[in-house]
């Protein structure tokens, strides 16, 4: 089972995606075993504050060291987990870093605020800096759900029989073939006639057609 350990100060936003849909049912088999953790519990400050003002000046808040390595070394104990802090400027987050996470036995994941966190916590106790994307959003919660999901859809009965991973975009190095569902003609619409023919050879070879085409045309990136 894979653990992942989540360090926020906004503890309640997680429930929303993690105890719904897919990641409830993960957890309710015994998939995935998440466990979000305020980092106040953590702070030494008599206020419970976690950040305070950047040293050499400028804008914002920096958040301090103490309650992150803390919180970590409290969290990882023994056990080898890897240690993600998400960050703007970490490693763009795709699907084959998903596949790596997915493997992991343990994942412990820092969500930063305010203007990040102060830089020596990188140099003691993260693993890998890990950016969703080049945008910069208010706090780490959002990328931290949006990293988990992916990971944890991955696990092995997760999505369940039904669900062919391997053909959805990414997992080839191009993007997924167009997809249809009654009625055969919506608002003059029609689906390609040959999804309807009952041939499966030749729709296998559409679909690999297609999911080239698509590439070509919106991601030609990833054919390179
Ligand atoms: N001052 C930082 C900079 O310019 O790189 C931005 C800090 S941001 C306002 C606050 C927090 O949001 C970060 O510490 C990080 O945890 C998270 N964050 C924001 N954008 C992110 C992204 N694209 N990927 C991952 N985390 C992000």
């Amino acid at each position: 089972m894979l653990r992942v350990d989540i360090i926020t100060i906004f503890p309640k936003m997680f429930s929303a995606v993690l105890d719904e849909s897919i990641m409830k049912r993960a957890q309710a088999k015994k998939l995935v075993d998440f466990r979000v953790h305020d980092l106040r519990d953590y702070t030494k400050d008599a206020h419970r504050k976690v950040d305070d003002r950047p040293f050499g000046g400028g804008p914002g808040m920096v958040m301090t060291p103490q309650p992150l390595v803390d919180a970590v070394k409290k969290i990882k104990g023994r056990r080898k987990v890897k240690v993600i802090y998400m960050c703007p400027g970490g490693t763009t987050f795709n699907q084959k870093k998903a596949h790596e996470f997915s493997k992991e036995k343990g994942l412990i994941v820092l969500c930063g605020h305010y203007e990040g966190i102060d830089e020596r916590v990188r140099e003691l106790v993260v693993d890998e800096s890990i950016s969703i994307g080049d945008y910069v959003l208010t706090g780490g919660e959002v990328p931290a759900m949006v990293v988990v999901d992916a990971v944890v859809r991955l696990i092995p009965g997760v999505l369940g029989k039904e669900a062919s991973l391997d053909e959805e975009s990414f997992e080839a190095g191009r993007l997924e073939y167009p997809q249809y569902t009654r009625p055969a003609n919506f608002s003059g619409k029609k689906v390609p006639a040959v999804l309807l023919s009952g041939n499966h050879e030749a729709v296998k070879t559409w679909r690999i057609e297609e999911s080239l085409r698509r590439t070509r045309k919106f991601r030609p990136d990833l054919l390179s």
